[in-house]
C-alpha cells in the first residue's frame, strides 16, 4: 500500500534538509525505532531532522504524492508508541526546532517551536516571574510539541488543568503540505470551529505542529508540599475524595503504594522517608499569601488525620520539596528497572471512584498472580496501572496481558472512566477504541482523519483499530 524509500527519495530528502540531517546509519535508526513504551519496536527507513515549517511543507507534499508514511517525533518519551514508525517510511524529527521565540510579558504569552524541552519552558518563564503550569513527570526530556500532540497532563493538573488549557495559537502543516495558522495571542476566540482543540491530543495523525503560542500566568509565590503516610491504601484513596469534598483544590495530589516506594528506593539506592507505611499521598499547595497557604496546609493535614493518616512530612523549601518528589518522579524508570518487560495502563475514572477502582486492581492482582502496582495523579482520577512480568514465563505473559488489559479497561468504563487519561491511544490501545468511544463516535473520528489525510500517510497505524 505504501511506497518504499528508494534512492530517488533519499536524493530529494538530502536536497531539502541537507546531507547531515538525513540519517540512514542503522545505529541511529535504532534510536528512532522506539519510544518509552515497553515492548514496541519498528525501524524507520530514514530519519530527517527538520529546522523550518517550509521544509516540512515540502516534505509532506512530496510524501503525499508518493504515498510514503511520515511519523512525527518530538523527544520520543511517549508511552503509547505514537512516535514509533509502525508502517515504516520516514521519521520526521522536530528535535532541532527547539527555539523559545518570544516571552511577551505585555500579553502574558509565550511563542515557541515544537522541539523545546518542556522543562526549559518552565525555567525560562519562571525567571521572569511567570508560570506555565503543565508539568508531565517527563518534563526534563519531553518536548512541547509532543505534549500538545498528546494533550499531556501532570501533577499540577488538579488545580491548573492540562496542556490544552494553555494553547492559544498553533501553526501546523497539513498532510497535503499546506500551512495553517490557528488562533494567536488571544485569550478568547470563538471564530468558527475550534481546530486548535482538535489538533491538541491528535497524536500526530492530523497535522504537524510547527509553532505554538502558550498562555502564561503569574508564578505562585508560596508552595508547601505534604508527604502523607497511611497504614492502608484504602485510607489514602479515601483521603483524595475527602480533600475534594472539603472543597480544597491542591495544585497536586499524587498517590503511591508502598511497593512503588520500595522499588524506587532500590533504583535510587537510598532509603526514603516513612517507608514502612502502606500508601502515600504527595500533596502540593500553592498561592501568593504565606498565611493563606499555611492555613490550607493545616486544613489538609486535618482531613488526612481524620481519614487515618499516620504521619505527615511538610516541606516548604525547594531542596526538601525536591527530595519528597524524587521518588514520585522516578517511579516509571524504577519499575522498568525492576521488570524491563511490563505493561503500563493509564486509565482515568471520576475522582470519587478512585477508591473502588484501586480495590478492583487488588482483586485482579490476587487472581492473576502478577504484581499490579498503581500510582498516579489521583487528584485527577488518573491511575497508572503497572503489570510487571519479572521472571515469569514469556508464553504465559503474552497470553494473559491482552485479557488483563481488557479487564482493566472494562472496570474503568464501568466506573464511568476511560482507557487513557494522558498517554494517548497510540499504537498500543487501538483495538479498545471502539469499545471505549462507541461506533458512531469512531465513525466521526474516521471522517475527520479522512478529511485531513485522505491518503493516510501521516502517522498511520495509530489511534484507529
Ligand atoms: C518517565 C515518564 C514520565 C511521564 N510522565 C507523564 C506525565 O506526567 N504526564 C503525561 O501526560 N505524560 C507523561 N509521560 C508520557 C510522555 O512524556 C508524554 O506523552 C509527552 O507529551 C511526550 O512528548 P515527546 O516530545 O516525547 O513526544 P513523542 O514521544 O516524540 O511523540 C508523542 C506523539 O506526539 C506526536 N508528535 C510529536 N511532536 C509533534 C509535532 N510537532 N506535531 C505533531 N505531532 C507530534 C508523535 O507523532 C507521537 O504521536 C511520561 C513518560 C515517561 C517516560
Amino acid at each position: 500500500m505504501y511506497a518504499k524509500v528508494n534512492s530517488e527519495v533519499i536524493e530529494f530528502l538530502r536536497s531539502l534538509f541537507g546531507k547531515d540531517r538525513v540519517l540512514l546509519d542503522p545505529d541511529i535508526l535504532e534510536v528512532y525505532a522506539h519510544d518509552e513504551t515497553a515492548g514496541l519496536h519498528a525501524q524507520p527507513e530514514v530519519v530527517v531532522r527538520a529546522t523550518t515549517a517550509e521544509q516540512i511543507s515540502r516534505l509532506m507534499k512530496f510524501a503525499n504524492e508518493k504515498k510514503i508514511p511520515i511519523t512525527p517525533r518530538g523527544a520520543g518519551y511517549g508511552l503509547s508508541g505514537g512516535a514509533v514508525p509502525v508502517c515504516g517510511g520516514i521519521v520526521l524529527s522536530l528535535e532541532k526546532m527547539d527555539k523559545i521565540l518570544e516571552i511577551d510579558k505585555k500579553n502574558l504569552m509565550l511563542t515557541v517551536e515544537p522541539g523545546v524541552i518542556t522543562g526549559k519552558i518552565h525555567e525560562a518563564v519562571e525567571k521572569e516571574g511567570l508560570f506555565y503550569p503543565p508539568d508531565p513527570a517527563s518534563l526534563d526530556s519531553c518536548s512541547i510539541g509532543g505534549n500538545i500532540a498528546e494533550n499531556a497532563g501532570g501533577p499540577r493538573a488538579v488545580k491548573y488543568g492540562v496542556t490544552k488549557d494553555y494553547v492559544c495559537g498553533l501553526d501546523a502543516v497539513l498532510p497535503s503540505g499546506e500551512i495553517i495558522q490557528l488562533g494567536g495571542k488571544l485569550v478568547k476566540n470563538v471564530t468558527g470551529y475550534n481546530l486548535i482543540d482538535l489538533l491538541i491530543g491528535s497524536e500526530g495523525t492530523l497535522a504537524i505542529i510547527t509553532r505554538i503560542i502558550l498562555r502564561l500566568i503569574p508564578l505562585p509565590k508560596v508552595t508547601i508540599d505534604l508527604f502523607v503516610a497511611f497504614n492502608e491504601f484504602q485510607a489514602a484513596a479515601d483521603t483524595v475524595s475527602a480533600i475534594i469534598e472539603h472543597q480544597i483544590l491542591p495544585a497536586s495530589i499524587e498517590f503511591m503504594e508502598q511497593d512503588s516506594l520500595l522499588t524506587c528506593e532500590k533504583y535510587l539506592k537510598k532509603e526514603l522517608p516513612l517507608r514502612e507505611a502502606a500508601a502515600f499521598l504527595l500533596i502540593k499547595l500553592d498561592g501568593n499569601d504565606k498565611g493563606e497557604v499555611e492555613a490550607l496546609c493545616e486544613s489538609v493535614g486535618e482531613v488526612c488525620f481524620e481519614q487515618g493518616a499516620i504521619d505527615v512530612l511538610v516541606a516548604d523549601d525547594r531542596i526538601t520539596q525536591d527530595r519528597l518528589w524524587e521518588a514520585r518522579r522516578a517511579i516509571i524508570e524504577a519499575l522498568k528497572d525492576r521488570s524491563p518487560v511490563n505493561q503500563m495502563e493509564d486509565i482515568v475514572v471520576p475522582r470519587a471512584k478512585i477508591n473502588d477502582f484501586l480495590r478492583e486492581m487488588k482483586k485482579l492482582q490476587k487472581r492473576y498472580e502478577y504484581p499490579i502496582i498503581c500510582f498516579g495523579h489521583s487528584g485527577d482520577g488518573n491511575v497508572h496501572v503497572n503489570i510487571l512480568k519479572e521472571n515469569r514465563p514469556q508464553e504465559k505473559w503474552e497470553k494473559i496481558i491482552p485479557e488483563l488489559s481488557k479487564e482493566i479497561f472494562d472496570i474503568a468504563l464501568t466506573f464511568g472512566g476511560q482507557i487513557t487519561g494522558e498517554h494517548g491511544v497510540g499504537a498500543t490501545r487501538r483495538k479498545y477504541l471502539k469499545k471505549a468511544v462507541g461506533s458512531k463516535t469512531l465513525t466521526l473520528f474516521r471522517g475527520i482523519k479522512e478529511l485531513f489525510d485522505p491518503n493516510n500517510i501521516l502517522n498511520p497505524g495509530k489511534i484507529f483499530p
